[in-house]
């Protein structure tokens, strides 16, 4: 990997703990990461634990509160200058996160710029911190309201988007006054660190950013939740992770933001532009090869456009190239491991012996390793596994249906509430569907909903709170009431 990098610094084999690069942890454990495409260790890190994280949670509290007392504008400089710093690695930062991960290199580079996105959005925002003046209740009163940084968040982020997923939670963080220990998923750190390399770089000091890396997360997480230092978690990951996380941060009342599983249902009325909800489809299903919580889960397309929206997809499917991420041409990578792989091939088997038709894919693709082929399931009921859990991978299936308050009731029809979308031109129509969906995010006529400039957050068991937008940086505030007496 590192023949691939112009800077090749940005390959790290030490974790990022209160400002220093610790190339060993105390119990001299370690793991490797490896490319999910070749099986090839790409680096050894250090496996810390409890120890390394409350040492991490003590820098973080102590740095807190000088960076806090800066001014927005100060805290933005630094912040612009990590988003151009993103932005000057972005090959580097791409090749780390295609090799650890398997995306597209195309894909691993759009993710850095959406990554470092966050940064600039927040780091404007830092200057914006506003508070209210309330007329008082009395003749002698007068009512503020003054927002502050919550203090020590940390962090445990998934493997599916390794730079994203953290830069949407440190931007806000840091932006607003607070510090974060961050404890990237055991598959892919190196983007992490990469990250934290820049980030001190550009000037963030020590112990406003740390990066614990470790295989397994249970015990960190368990200090996230129980050190009366750490004032909030955030949390993107499943929703059956996401709630042992509350649970456990219920005993000292921490705030959470949690972003977690979605099973988004994509619906095709008859009136829609079929080759603009194709398209809209392979970018909402395939991307990341269908791992992704805001990809699409359940494709619904209306009777009258049935037929020829299957043909259409089809088509489209077989145009994906399936591959190396490094592979110039290629769409797809492989699934992160083979637990993923298992869970597609039960949910096919699942839907195949309950009367599904497999017109495309279906099987482990020749590449072999968690390569798997891009696959269309026709015939598809609600009494399939496929209508009520998370795929998380290449399966598109298509569940017929005929009216719009069927749809909108089998759409809502599950416990999970993060993105939905829908292919329509009737107006009345599309408010009438925007408006009863139970989705913290609804793409109309639009398979990509993801950017910096709006919130994104579920509802139900998809989490709470919101990533991006100008409410963004409330889930990284504490509000302060003062009544003034005269
Ligand atoms: P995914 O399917 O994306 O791996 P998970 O919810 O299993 O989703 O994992 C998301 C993140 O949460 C990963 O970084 C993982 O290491 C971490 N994680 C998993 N279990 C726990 C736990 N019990 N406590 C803290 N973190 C955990």
């Amino acid at each position: 990997l590192s023949d691939r990098l112009s800077n090749p610094a940005l390959l790290i084999e030490a974790g990022f703990i209160a400002g220093e690069w610790v190339a060993e942890s105390l119990q001299d454990d370690r793991f490797d990461v490896k490319n999910p495409s070749t099986g090839e260790v790409l680096a050894s890190l250090p496996d810390f634990g409890v120890t390394e994280t409350r040492a991490a949670i003590d820098a973080a509290y102590t740095a807190q509160k000088e960076w806090a007392a800066r001014t927005g504008k100060e805290r933005a400089a630094i912040l612009r200058k990590w988003h151009d710093l993103m932005v000057a690695n972005a090959d580097d930062l791409g090749a780390i996160l295609t090799a650890e991960m398997g995306k597209p290199l195309a894909e691993a580079k759009g993710e850095i710029l959406y990554g470092a996105s966050f940064m600039e959005w927040f780091g404007e925002e830092a200057k914006r911190i506003y508070g209210d003046l309330i007329p008082g209740h009395q003749r002698d009163k007068r009512i503020m309201v003054m927002k502050q940084p919550v203090g020590v968040v940390a962090s445990i982020t998934p493997w599916n988007f390794p730079n994203a997923m953290i830069a949407r939670k440190v931007a806000p963080a840091l932006a607003v006054g607070c510090a974060m220990v961050s404890k990237p998923a055991g598959e892919t750190p190196l983007s992490a660190l990469a990250m934290a390399k820049l980030a001190e770089e550009a000037g963030v000091p020590a112990g406003i950013f740390s990066v614990v890396t470790s295989k397994s997360s249970s015990a960190i997480g368990k200090e996230f939740c129980s050190n009366p230092k750490v004032r909030k978690l955030t949390f993107t990951g499943s929703t059956e992770v996401g709630r042992i996380l509350m649970g456990q941060s219920a005993e000292q009342i921490q705030k959470t933001s949690m972003e977690l599983g979605g099973n988004a249902p994509f619906i095709v009325f008859d009136d829609a532009d079929l080759d603009a909800a194709v398209e809209g489809a392979m970018i909402s299903k395939y991307r990341n090869n269908g791992q992704t919580c805001v990809c699409a889960n359940r494709i619904y397309v209306q009777s009258g456009v049935y037929d020829a929206f299957a043909e259409k997809l089809v088509a489209a499917v077989q145009k994906m190239k399936i591959g190396d991420g490094f592979e110039d041409g290629v769409t797809t990578g492989p699934l992160i491991d083979k637990g993923a792989v298992e869970k597609v091939e039960d949910h096919i088997a699942d839907a195949v012996g309950k009367g599904a038709k497999v017109v495309t894919g279906g099987k482990p693709h020749a590449l072999g390793g968690t390569f798997f082929q891009p696959t269309v399931l026709t015939g598809v009921t609600d009494q399939m596994k496929v209508a009520s859990e998370e795929t998380f991978g290449p399966v598109a299936p298509l569940f017929r249906f005929d009216t719009v308050d069927d749809v909108i009731e089998k759409a809502n029809d599950t416990i999970f509430g993060l993105a939905a979308y829908f292919y329509a031109r009737d107006l009345g129509r599309v408010y009438k569907v925007v408006e009863a969906l139970e989705y913290g995010i609804v793409g109309v006529n639009t398979g990509i909903i993801s950017t910096e400039v709006a919130p994104f957050g579920g509802v139900k068991q998809s989490g709470q709170g919101r990533e991006g937008s100008k409410y963004g940086c409330e889930d990284y505030l504490e509000m302060k009431y003062v009544c003034l007496s005269l």
